[in-house]
């Protein structure tokens, strides 16, 4: 077997080589004064699922690794001496999703994540090399399902959706059955003592079982949430991990400050939802909005930023400096705060709204939406852009899509390229001045009505899935009281605060405050969840960066 050959299916050549790589004598030399060499015997474990990720140089002999699951272990790879076994959990420090045994009696070459990353950010040469095999690595295993995580959903429950959706945008590999339609299904019920009714049921690691968790137990049962440490002060502290928030951690990481970032749900943020993003520079055939995340992500991790996942900040207490960010019953100290809290979607006031909420009514359209719609009829509701992108993605795989919009046509409110675009797919079809009335259903929507209000005619059509694309609104709540807000809840930076608005504020220095500066010293706020900010992606990575200039210049006031 050469060394680094992979056993399950294999990508074309060119990518082979990069995702299992052998180090040169020279590199292995440099990772030598970072790592501890260890000797391992034949047959024994070098490292194990659910342990903190590391680092592992072969240095002699030769190791494989293999998926462990409920069905048995699956061989993935094998590395011999010169090549290495991890991924980006070693990276991140959170638990190993695969296990390592030695074939032969080895000697590897051992690397924490603290020496990883003295590793990354000094060696260029290593720190491509390592990057990119992490990246492969972990884009091979979510396209073979190969994780620790067992999700035995439906597709007609809306917890199996969110939990989906959670591990699909953190870009954590695993397997789903449907136990309705698998036949390994009933199998696994009985092995863990589980119910159809308690779906969606999550296995972390083969060996706890999750009935319906909220995102921040499945967080925990993966490794990626650790204790808050509320004695420890940090230079930055980012809320929220969509583009301005990712883009003020990777150049806050990159420009040597203590970079914290809590965020309630996955990276990417609203842009994690999209299915294509078109307009952000670079990408002339665009990127998905998960693709787009996922590289921040391991960005923002490269230059050692701390990252804490399902942590909703949940109250900034303001009185005081260092300021407090309580999470729940936990706590961060931050001598700076970037806001990047964005926007969440608008819901319309339908009575029946909440019961579909994962049934039929979808507020993002990405593959798994998709996937749910099939071949059938969709509605999008709205006349922005992402309504438009969501319809056109829609349209390759249903047989119909409606949008309706409230307003006489797309002009105001859409980019020309998009109308353009749906004008010329013949099965999108626009109703203008129309809004949707009622939605009905037994277990999941199965019929919507809508009123055309220029002839005040209500139809009914039997369309099971709905995508409301109808704006957001800030997550401005957890500030209360201590930042200027706008009347829609918008926080109020800059040149915008009105010097009334300071004098109530108590604003204590001479200066004004600087560009993204709120009301209070020190604290920024960036991206969609600022007043009078351009709605988009570009924008919004560009504010959180041009921020870190500003904080270090509060840093040293
Ligand atoms: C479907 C869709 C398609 C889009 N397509 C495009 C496009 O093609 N091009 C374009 O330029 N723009 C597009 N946009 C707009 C773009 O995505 C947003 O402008 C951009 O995501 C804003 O980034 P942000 O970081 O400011 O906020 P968000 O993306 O909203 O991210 C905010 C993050 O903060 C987290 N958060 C919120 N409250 C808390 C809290 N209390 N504690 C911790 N974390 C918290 C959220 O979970 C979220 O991850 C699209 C938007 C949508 C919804």
């Amino acid at each position: 077997m050469p060394p680094d050959s992979t056993v399950g299916a294999p990508p074309p050549p060119p990518r082979l080589a990069e995702m299992f790589p052998t180090l040169a004598p020279a590199q292995i030399a440099r990772l030598r004064s970072a790592g501890h060499e260890r000797v391992i015997g034949a047959g024994e474990l070098v490292f194990d699922q659910g342990e903190v990720a590391k680092l592992f140089v072969v240095l002699d002999g030769s190791i494989e690794v293999v998926s462990p699951s409920p069905a048995g272990e699956r061989p993935l790879s094998i590395h011999e001496a010169g090549g290495f076994a991890g991924e980006i959990t070693a990276l991140s420090g959170t638990s190993s999703l695969l296990r390592g045994r030695a074939r032969t009696a080895a000697r590897v070459l051992e690397l924490d994540r603290a020496a990883l990353r003295v590793v990354i950010a000094a060696d260029a040469d290593l720190s491509e090399l390592l990057m990119r095999a992490f990246i492969l690595r972990r884009t091979r295993l979510i396209s073979q399902d190969q994780g620790d995580v067992v999700l035995l959903g439906s597709r007609h429950s809306a917890g199996t959706l969110r939990v989906k959706e959670f591990l699909t945008r953190n870009g954590h590999p695993h397997t789903t059955i449907d136990v309705e339609h698998d036949p390994a299904a009933q199998a696994l019920l009985d092995e863990f003592h589980v119910d159809v009714a308690d779906v969606p049921v999550v296995v972390c690691r083969g060996v706890r079982v999750l009935k319906n968790p909220s995102n921040e137990e499945l967080a925990a049962c993966l490794g990626y949430t650790s204790a808050l440490d509320a004695a420890q002060v940090r230079e930055l502290v980012v809320i929220g991990a969509g583009p301005a928030g990712l883009a003020a951690a990777v150049y806050g990481a990159s420009e040597g400050l203590d970079t914290f970032v809590l965020e309630s749900i996955a990276p990417g943020g609203q842009a994690g939802s999209s299915s294509k993003i078109e307009n952000y520079l670079g990408f002339p055939t665009g990127i998905s909005g998960q693709a787009l995340a996922a590289r921040a992500f391991v960005q923002a991790e490269k230059f050692g930023t701390d990252i804490a996942i399902a942590r909703t900040a949940s109250r900034l207490v303001c009185d005081r400096r260092p300021y407090r960010i309580e999470v729940g019953g936990e706590a961060v100290r931050a001598r700076a705060i970037v806001i990047a809290t964005g926007a969440r979607y608008h819901k319309p006031a339908l009575d029946s709204l909440a019961r579909f909420e994962g049934l039929g009514i979808y507020y993002c359209a990405t593959t798994v939406e998709a996937r749910m719609c099939g071949g059938d009829t969709a509605v999008v509701v709205g006349g922005g852009n992402s309504a438009g992108q969501a319809a056109i993605f829609l349209a390759h795989t249903a047989a119909k899509v409606y949008i309706l919009v409230r307003g006489k046509g797309l002009s105001d409110t859409m980019s020309r390229y998009l109308i353009r675009r749906i004008e010329d797919t013949p099965n999108i079809e626009l109703r203008v001045e129309t809004e949707v009335v009622d939605l009905a259903g037994a277990d999941q929507l199965e019929r919507v009505t809508w009123l055309d209000k220029r002839t005040q005619a209500r139809t009914t059509h039997p369309i099971c899935h709905v995508f409301m694309m109808t704006g957001a609104s800030p997550n401005t709540e957890w500030l209360a009281g201590c930042v200027a807000l706008d009347d829609k809840g918008f926080v109020k930076t800059g040149p915008d605060l009105t010097a009334a608005e300071l004098a109530h504020a108590n604003w204590p220095l001479p200066r004004a405050p600087y560009a993204f500066e709120t009301s209070l010293p020190g604290v920024f706020a960036v991206g969609d969840v600022r007043a009078n900010s351009v709605k988009r992606v570009a924008s919004a990575v560009g504010e959180g960066s041009i921020c870190i200039q500003l904080v270090h210049k509060i840093l040293t006031e």
